[in-house]
């Protein structure tokens, strides 16, 4: 009779623990989808000062709103050089991204484990080849 007990006492414990668990994740969703949206507004609020100074007849501001867009730029040429060494260190590792989802996958696998779209075989590549790019990618960075 103890046993029926302690194991009923059990399982109501660990449903708790799981809808805690679910409860804690679902606030911080929450929480996360709140700053997401703080977010907005402050890109949004970033956007019309910059505007505002860019449309100013002040020179100093001008000059500031050419760095901002040359800044752009740079980021921009920064953003792809990451993404392109990630591929490359997911390359090397084994791993392909999905192009369906994003998720990254076992090169050897045909489908993806997140969304199941079939995967084209990337075309053998030499280690000497990889290592290569790689070499070019840090240089172009260290440039
Ligand atoms: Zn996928």
């Amino acid at each position: 009779m103890s046993d029926i007990i302690a194991s009923i006492k059990e399982f109501t414990e660990a449903a708790a623990k799981k809808a805690d668990t679910a409860y804690r994740a679902s606030m911080l969703k929450l929480s996360a989808a709140a700053l997401a949206k703080m977010l907005e507004i402050q890109y949004r609020e970033l956007g019309s000062a910059v505007y505002r100074m860019c449309k100013s007849e002040d020179s100093a501001e001008k000059e500031e709103c050419e760095e901002i867009a040359a800044l752009t730029v740079q980021i921009d040429g920064t953003r792809k050089r990451i993404a392109s060494l990630e591929k490359r260190i997911e390359y090397i590792m084994g791993l392909v991204r999905c192009p369906g989802c994003g998720n990254t996958v076992k090169m050897r696998n045909a489908y993806c484990s997140a969304c199941g779209r079939r995967l084209a075989a990337e075309e053998e590549k030499t280690v000497e080849e990889n290592e290569n790019q790689i070499e070019d990618q840090m240089l172009k960075i260290t440039n």
